[in-house]
C-alpha cells in the first residue's frame, strides 16, 4: 500500500483537528542555554527574544552551572562519547557504577541501578518485580509515564483517588489476597504541586504488608532539608521499597534516571528490565556531569535553601497580588484561571513582557482547571523574581483577575 495519499490525509486530518481544538503543541526554540536569562524564539519563525525563564525543571540552577559544565568536558576527554553496547554486554563503565553508588549514598537507600531515563526506570521497575499474583495500587494522578510502566506489568491494576488515605486503606483491604501488594505514587505531583503523604503511606504499608515505589522525579535533590526527597521531607528515609527518580531535572537536567531501593528489588532490574537490557544507558559525559552534581549536592544545601526562600518570596508576592494560587510548599507554584484560553492569552502577554511561563488546560490538567504552572529556580535572583511579580501584576490587572475569587474568574470567563 505504501504511503498513499489516502493515508496522508488522514493523518493530516487528524493534526487538523488536534489544531483545531487548540491542542497543538508549538515548538518553540531556546537560541542560548538552558537557564533564566534565556533567548526564545515563540511562535518559530519569530525574531528571538530575550525573557526570564519561569517554566523549566532546573530547579538547582545547575543545568548550565560551570562546574557541571567542566565535568563534563573532563568526562568526554577521560572517558569518550558513546558505549555503543548496552550494559550487560558491554556498557558499562566505572563512572556509572560511582553514579549509583553516590545515588544511593545521597537518597539513603541500599542499591541504584541507572537507566537512560526515568520513563525506562518506571517502564523497566514493574514487570521486572511484579508477577500476575500481584497487585499495583497507585494514585490516580501519578505521571503517564508510570501509567505507562504499569501498563507493561502483568500484575492486576487498581488506583486510588489523589492522596486520599481513606480510599488507599480500602483498596489494601480489598487486595489482601493478592501475594504483592504496591502501592505507587508520585513523590510530588507536577501539575499541582503538591506533595504524597508518605509518612501515612508507609503506615498502611506496614499494616496491610505492601511495598511502596515513589516517583520522586520532582523532589530529588531539593525537597527534605538535605534535599534528599519526599521520603526525606516526610520522614521515611529507608522506608520507602522503590524511589525512581530522573536525572532530567534538578539534578543537571541532562538525562537519564534510576531505580534506587531495596537491593533485591535494583538487582531484578538488573537480571529483567527491558529497557536495561535492550537500550544503552546514559552517555558518559552525561555520567562525569552527573557525578559532579551529586558531589555540590551532598557537599551543601546551599542551592535548595536558596531555592526555599525564593519559592516562599514568590508564593507570598503573587499572594499580596491577589492571584489565586494551588496551596503548597514546592517550587511548582500554579497560578490558577481555570479558564483554558484566558490562561493561554495571560502566557502569551507575560511573554511578550518578557517572562516565559507556560498556560496548562485540558487534557494536561483537568477540564476547568486551567492554570500557568510557575517553577521556581535557584538561579533565580531577588531581581529576576521581582521583575516577574511586576509583570504578573500588570498582566494580572489587565484581566482584572487580582484578588478575584475562583467563582469570580469563572463567573467573567466561564470554563
Ligand atoms: C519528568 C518526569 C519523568 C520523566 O523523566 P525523564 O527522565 O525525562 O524520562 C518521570 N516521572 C515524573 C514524575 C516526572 O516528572
Amino acid at each position: 500500500m505504501a504511503y498513499s495519499e489516502k493515508v496522508r490525509s488522514a493523518y493530516k486530518e487528524l493534526i487538523d483537528g488536534i489544531r483545531n481544538d487548540g491542542l497543538f503543541k508549538e515548538e518553540r526554540y531556546i537560541h542560548s542555554e538552558q537557564g533564566i536569562e534565556i533567548k526564545v524564539e515563540f511562535p518559530a519563525g519569530s525574531e528571538p527574544r530575550d525573557v526570564l525563564n519561569f517554566c523549566a525543571n532546573n530547579y538547582l540552577g545547575l543545568s548550565s552551572h560551570p562546574d557541571v559544565v567542566k565535568a563534563a568536558h573532563e568526562g568526554l576527554d577521560t572517558r569518550g562519547y558513546g558505549m555503543s553496547s548496552v550494559r550487560f554486554i558491554c556498557g558499562t563503565q566505572d563512572i556509572h557504577r560511582e553514579l549509583e553508588e553516590k545515588l544511593t549514598a545521597f537518597l539513603e537507600t541500599e542499591d541504584t541501578v541507572l537507566f537512560a531515563s526515568c520513563l525506562d526506570a518506571n517502564a523497566g521497575l514493574f514487570e521486572a518485580v511484579l508477577s500476575a499474583d500481584d497487585v499495583m495500587i497507585a494514585d490516580r494522578l501519578v505521571h503517564a509515564s508510570v501509567v505507562d510502566g504499569m501498563r507493561l506489568c502483568p500484575a492486576k491494576h487498581d488506583t486510588f483517588k489523589h492522596s486520599n488515605m481513606e480510599h488507599l486503606e480500602k483498596k489494601l483491604q480489598e487486595h489482601q489476597d493478592a501475594r504483592y501488594r504496591m502501592i505507587i505514587t508520585d513523590g510530588v505531583f507536577s501539575m499541582d504541586g503538591d506533595m504524597a503523604k508518605l509518612d501515612v503511606i508507609c503506615d498502611l504499608a506496614d499494616k496491610y504488608d505492601a511495598m511502596v515505589v515513589v516517583d520522586d522525579s520532582h523532589a530529588t535533590g531539593f525537597i527534605g532539608k538535605r534535599g534528599k526527597g519526599t521520603h526525606e521531607h516526610c520522614g521515611v528515609l529507608g522506608r520507602v521499597d522503590a524511589i525512581t527518580t530522573t536525572l532530567g531535572k534538578a539534578l543537571g537536567g541532562a538525562s537519564g534516571g534510576c531505580v534506587s531501593g531495596r537491593s533485591e528489588l535494583v538487582e531484578m532490574c538488573r537480571q529483567r528490565a527491558r529497557p536495561y537490557l535492550f537500550s544503552n544507558t546514559m552517555a558518559p559525559v552525561v555520567v562525569a556531569a552527573a557525578n559532579k552534581v551529586l558531589d555540590i549536592i551532598t557537599a551543601t544545601t546551599e542551592r535548595r535553601d536558596k531555592l526555599e526562600a525564593s519559592t516562599k518570596y514568590w508564593r507570598e508576592g503573587l499572594e499580596s497580588a491577589g492571584f489565586d494560587l494551588k496551596a503548597g510548599d514546592t517550587p511548582i507554584v500554579p497560578v490558577m484561571l481555570y479558564n483554558a484560553k484566558l490562561a493561554q492569552d495571560m502566557a502569551r502577554d507575560l511573554f511578550d513582557e518578557g517572562i516565559y511561563v507556560i498556560g496548562f488546560f485540558f487534557p494536561v490538567v483537568a477540564k476547568g482547571q486551567a492554570r500557568i504552572r510557575t517553577q521556581i529556580s535557584a538561579a533565580h535572583e531577588k531581581e529576576h523574581l521581582d521583575k516577574a511579580l511586576e509583570a504578573f501584576t500588570k498582566i494580572g490587572a489587565k484581566y482584572d483577575i487580582l484578588g478575584k475569587s475562583k467563582d469570580d474568574i469563572i463567573a467573567k470567563y466561564g470554563l
